[in-house]
């Protein structure tokens, strides 16, 4: 044995067992079954690390007995213990600014909607029965039936998400066939949810029409052919096209295909719904509307339900009573049919638009809030943060975002609090805000920790100020 490997050897030996280790991070009491197994695995895989450092020749003899005997491996353990401990869904407070963060859950739903979905997840509720007959029937009828009232189309079904919602849209006009958009449309949304691929994927032929930054109705027309099974516009919904554009308005098409008996959808994402009743969301610019993509006599528009419409995760689908049968038939909506939570949380969110409380939305009112409506509660904030040990805060105006990818460019007036500490980095403070409980996310910009008041929540501004002060506590 050379004698590298041989001084690797009698290193080796100074590492507890596994079972001394284990005792050391949990109590002996603990019984056999998963819980111990799952500690086990955070030994092993410490123990692991420690002898493969010994083996690279990172970790010698006299480093080892050091750092045993200061308790560094048991602290490993217990760190990979608690980072554990850490994982999984949980409520955090979003100090970004951004108010439909796809990384923080989008819309936080209504008080009322949040209710529904509780009570529909922990009793049984009336899903798929009629309650006049007790006949089975469809889960979203009563949903098809308020989509209606709210966007004026003449039907409306619902699934998971409005990816879902577009590839059952391809797949039931285009599989087999062509389906043509135009080249400036080909949109990719986060999460790899790419235009081309999801159609390639739902069984329909890419036809490209038009040049990036312009596509003429005639485009359109010059590329039907048999082999056409649908014409399809996507609302750019994360990006803008600027300067020398042109698009084929959502009229232009639905009159196409009308002409030549070929179905039409739109996608629009972001799905903002204006009624009388509602306060404009006039921030958000020349985004399109749910109602105006209807009423141009599209077949079908696609939206998200946890997008502007400010409700759960779904997908919804309304349009001509004609289509929207046609895509309850499809097989394939069964794979993407809603569970009762989220059916329930939707229910009650169309019914808070169509009696008149669409302002009581959260994320309504998050896009709503004015900068100088905001600016009491950062002075509130920085002047507690003010108060602790090695902190300094101050009141800066600044710009918050829709997010979510709904209106790309558009910022909304804000008012942030920026923290600094006297010995942490602004990475360090937001490493340390995350790993809190409630965890915060703040916005770093230019290397200061900024604490965006449009998205924290009424009820958060204790947690938030505690979560600061236990920082350094
Ligand atoms: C967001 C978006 C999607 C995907 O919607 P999800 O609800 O996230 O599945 C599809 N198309 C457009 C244009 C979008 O903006």
């Amino acid at each position: 044995m050379p004698p590298e490997r041989a001084e690797a050897e009698a290193t080796f030996r100074l590492l507890p067992s596994v079972e001394e280790v284990l005792s050391q991070v949990a109590p002996s009491t603990l019984a056999p079954g998963p819980a111990r197994d799952r500690l086990l695995d955070f030994v092993r895989e410490t123990i692991d690390r420690w002898r493969s450092d010994i083996r690279s020749g990172h970790l010698l003899a006299g480093d080892l007995r050091k750092r045993l005997s200061s308790g560094d491996l048991v602290r490993e353990v217990q760190d990979l213990i608690a980072v554990d401990s850490r994982r999984g869904l949980k409520r955090a407070i979003n100090a970004t600014g951004v108010v439909l963060h796809t990384g923080l859950g989008r819309a936080p739903v209504h008080p009322e909607v949040a209710q529904a979905m509780a009570e529909a997840a922990s009793s049984y509720c009336i899903l798929e029965v009629d309650r006049e007959t007790g006949e089975r029937n469809e889960r979203d009828a009563h949903l098809g039936t308020l989509l209606t009232r709210l966007t004026g189309a003449e039907a409306g079904i619902a699934v998971n998400n409005n990816a879902a919602a577009v590839f059952l849209t391809l797949q039931t006009w285009g599989a087999g066939k062509e389906t043509i958009v135009s080249r400036g449309e080909l949109v990719e949304i986060g999460g790899s949810f790419r235009m081309p691929d999801v159609m390639a994927r739902a069984g329909t032929t890419l036809r490209e029409v038009g040049t990036t930054n312009r596509t003429r109705l005639e485009d359109y027309r010059q590329a039907i052919t048999p082999r056409t099974g649908l014409l399809l516009k996507v609302h750019t919904s994360n990006y803008r096209l600027q300067g020398f554009v042109h698009e084929v308005s959502a009229d232009e098409l639905s009159a196409l295909g009308s002409e030549r008996g070929l179905p039409t959808s739109y996608d629009l994402g972001s799905g903002l719904i204006e009624l009388p009743g509602a306060t404009p969301l006039t921030m958000l610019g020349d985004e399109p509307r749910v109602r105006d993509a209807v009423s141009s006599g599209i077949d079908v528009v696609t939206f998200s339900g946890d997008k502007l419409l400010g409700g759960p995760q779904a997908g919804l689908i309304v349009g001509k009573r004609s289509s929207i049968s046609a895509l309850r038939k499809n097989p394939i909506y069964r794979a993407m049919r809603l569970d009762k939570v989220t059916l329930a949380g939707l229910e009650k969110t169309v019914e808070l638009y169509l009696a008149g409380r669409a302002d009581e939305l959260p994320s309504r009112q998050m896009l709503l809030a004015s900068a100088e409506s905001l600016r009491p509660v950062a002075e509130r904030i920085a002047a507690q943060i003010r108060t602790l040990d090695g902190f300094t805060a101050a009141v800066m105006s600044d710009k918050s975002q829709p997010g979510s990818g709904s209106a790309p460019g558009i910022f909304l007036d804000t008012f942030v609090v920026q923290v600094k500490h006297s010995r942490r980095s602004a990475f360090a403070l937001a490493h340390a805000l995350r790993l809190g409980d409630p965890p915060v996310f703040a916005r770093i910009q230019e290397a200061l920790l900024l604490l965006d008041m449009r998205t924290i929540l009424p009820g958060e501004v204790h947690d938030l100020t505690e979560g600061i002060a236990r920082i350094d506590a």
